[in-house]
């Protein structure tokens, strides 16, 4: 499985590093897999060209924050009239209500569900199946537990014989992480972890991982599983990575800036 972090920021700035211009760096979480799916659409969205926008043809939400979801309806309207099928978005069913509600609500921005027709539109809204996994582009895609005050899910991807998890936006979620020990073809699990230890209180109060949680939770895996840490908030990206290199020897650790790409298994 071929991962690029278009964006996996916690926000739309940040510490700069080594060899990376500063406007060539953070971008809001926006993962491409395989080159035709993505999973979330935040301002990592406009790391693409048109040509490869109009190749997109799933996006698999985790939840509708902006820095998810910012760039999708941008997206859809950069490449109107570009594709002969619509792009499908996928998501839970409260998290395609908000998208209706308060951002496709032909006030904030058009309702691209029905342009140019309801027939034939330039985007497509899909709940997750409710039983079984959904299967696009030759992935097998299983939503995962999630806790972040809205509506909200983790996703797990197989790729043939190897499976990658991804937290979205959660704070300690027991579930997401058995679930992801219980998958045993995984190989990594790509965690957000917002973070340090010394702002555990907005952690809590805002539903987002920090260092000791990820620490704690993390070791439900077994040790051959991978960390990808995302997610992190500005300003804040050496302090966690420093913390999370302290805390966690018997374990591969990545931590991806907007623009990495990643292949797994590694
Ligand atoms: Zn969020
Ligand atoms: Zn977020």
């Amino acid at each position: 499985m071929k991962i690029d972090f278009l964006g996996c920021s916690g926000g739309i700035e940040g510490s700069t590093p080594v060899g990376k211009s500063l406007n060539d760096y953070a971008r809001s979480t926006c993962y491409r897999i395989n080159d035709h799916v993505l999973i979330d659409a935040g301002t990592g969205v406009g790391r693409m060209g048109m040509s490869e926008m109009v190749r997109i043809e799933h996006i698999l939400l985790t939840h509708a924050h902006l820095d998810h979801v910012a760039c999708l309806p941008l997206m859809i309207d950069t490449i109107a009239g570009l594709r002969k099928t619509p792009t499908r978005a996928w998501g839970l069913p409260g998290v395609l209500d908000i998208l209706r509600d308060h951002i496709l609500n032909d006030t904030v921005w058009p309702d691209f569900t029905t342009i140019p027709s309801a027939e034939h539109p330039f985007l497509a809204l899909h709940e997750y199946p409710e039983t079984g996994p959904l299967e696009v582009e030759g992935l097998e895609v299983h939503t995962l537990s999630a806790t972040h005050g809205i509506p909200a899910c983790g996703l797990l991807l197989r790729d043939g014989d190897h499976s990658v998890a991804f937290s979205g936006d959660s704070g300690p979620d027991l579930a997401f992480w058995e679930e992801a020990a219980a998958a045993k073809d995984i190989v990594a699990v790509a965690v957000e972890c917002s973070y340090p230890n010394r702002e555990a209180d907005l952690a809590r109060i805002s539903r987002h991982m920090h260092v000791d949680e990820v620490v704690r939770l993390s070791e439900i895996l077994p040790p051959h599983v991978a960390l990808i840490i995302v997610h992190r908030k500005p300003g804040r990206e050496r302090e966690i990575q420093a913390q999370l290199n302290a805390a966690i020897h018997d374990r591969r650790l990545e931590f991806p800036v907007s623009g990495d790409s990643i292949e797994v298994p590694f």
